[in-house]
């Protein structure tokens, strides 16, 4: 049967302004690094998309490289847009890159024009679509200019392959400089996608006030330090989780001791709130209203649902952060 959305999808969440540019985005977004892979089951990943744009989650963030194999995300998502979704291409946003290494040979990964450009065109035909939304470059490329790499962002703009452009994983000088490149250009640049989370806060050291003072909005990624931020690892390292599942961004030696100590910590002041620890985590990404969005993954939609009711109880009293400060320095 086909997919209907559910009517309701509008009612669930405001919608954020992503710096000063007319894109709104969901305080909630959803990543598709894990679980869309070629080695994933399809009705999953298509039951884990359609759950989450029913529950108004409108930004779908994926990579050249997202799989396992590095492309095959993409392909999943098209697969999915075309059975599900592409009635409703334009109430969606989608988001890709390029810069961690993709094809063999000098232009499969990195900043040259030749290597985001053709980058583009092989994701847009593996998702099947003849524009993203969102275009970012995955990494800062000390090997290139970067007027080089923000002049492929501008030309994919003008090409009409991309709308908006970001970067992602850069520091605050080098953010400085793309956003100077990229205004004299007049390229739409309204996002920065950033690591962010109670275990990682880099952010908070400059990038932050260069987003602000450039009117730049920011997605964080991972902040649930990639399952760690949530009851998933609190007692031991279960069969279906990331952790178990052999991925080289979470083995089980990241799960120390150390920061399970704070997750229980930090667990027994959520419940005390009223939340999950994951929807702790989110509430604190999000609160003050640095962050334009938080940008989640997700194994099963109960998660998609345990995440989006974080929306209902965002505020923090002072003491309260204090007390996350004070468990987190451990
Ligand atoms: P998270 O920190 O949100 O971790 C997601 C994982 O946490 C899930 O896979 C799941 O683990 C667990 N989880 C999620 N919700 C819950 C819940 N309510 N209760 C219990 N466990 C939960 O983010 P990711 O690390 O997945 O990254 C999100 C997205 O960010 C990526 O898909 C990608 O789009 C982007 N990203 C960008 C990067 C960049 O360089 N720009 C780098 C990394 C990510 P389990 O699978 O074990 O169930």
């Amino acid at each position: 049967m086909n997919y209907l959305a559910d009517e309701q999808r509008y009612t669930k969440m405001a919608y954020h302004q992503t710096g000063k540019s007319g894109l709104k985005l969901p305080p909630i977004s959803f990543g598709l690094w894990h679980n869309f892979g070629g080695v994933d089951t399809f009705e999953s990943s298509r039951a884990l998309t359609r759950h989450a744009f029913d529950l108004g989650i409108t930004h779908f963030d994926l990579a050249n490289n997202y799989g396992p194999p590095a492309g095959s995300a993409e392909e999943t998502f098209g697969q999915i847009m075309k059975k599900d979704l592409h009635p409703y291409r334009d109430e969606l946003i989608i988001a890709t890159k390029a810069g961690y290494r993709m094809w063999d040979g000098p232009y499969g990964e990195r900043g040259s024009r030749k290597s985001m450009l053709a980058s583009l065109d092989q994701s847009l035909k593996r998702l099947g679509m003849d524009y993203v939304d969102i275009y970012y470059s995955h990494r800062f490329d000390a090997e290139t200019p970067l007027e080089e790499t923000m002049g492929a962002l501008d030309q994919a703009v003008r090409q009409g392959k991309a709308l908006y452009v970001g970067v992602s994983n850069y520091n605050a000088e080098q953010t400085e400089r793309a956003a100077s490149i990229l205004k004299s250009l007049g390229t739409p640049f309204v996002i920065h996608q950033v690591h962010y989370s109670m275990f990682e806060r880099r952010l908070e050291q400059g990038l932050q006030d260069v987003l602000a003072q450039e009117g730049i909005g920011s997605i964080a990624y991972s902040p649930l330090a990639r399952g760690l931020l949530t009851d998933r690892y609190l007692e031991n390292i279960p069969a279906d989780s990331r952790a178990a599942g052999g991925s080289v961004f979470l083995r089980p030696e990241d799960i120390t001791e150390e920061k399970i100590a704070k997750s229980r910590r930090l667990n027994v002041m959520a419940q005390e709130r009223g939340q999950s620890l994951a929807q702790m985590a989110l509430a604190w990404v999000l609160r003050k209203g640095h962050v334009t969005s938080a940008l989640i993954g997700a194994s099963k939609v109960q998660q998609l649902d345990d995440n989006v009711a974080a929306l209902n109880q965002l505020h923090f009293t002072e003491e309260e952060l204090a007390l996350i400060d004070q468990i987190l320095a451990g």
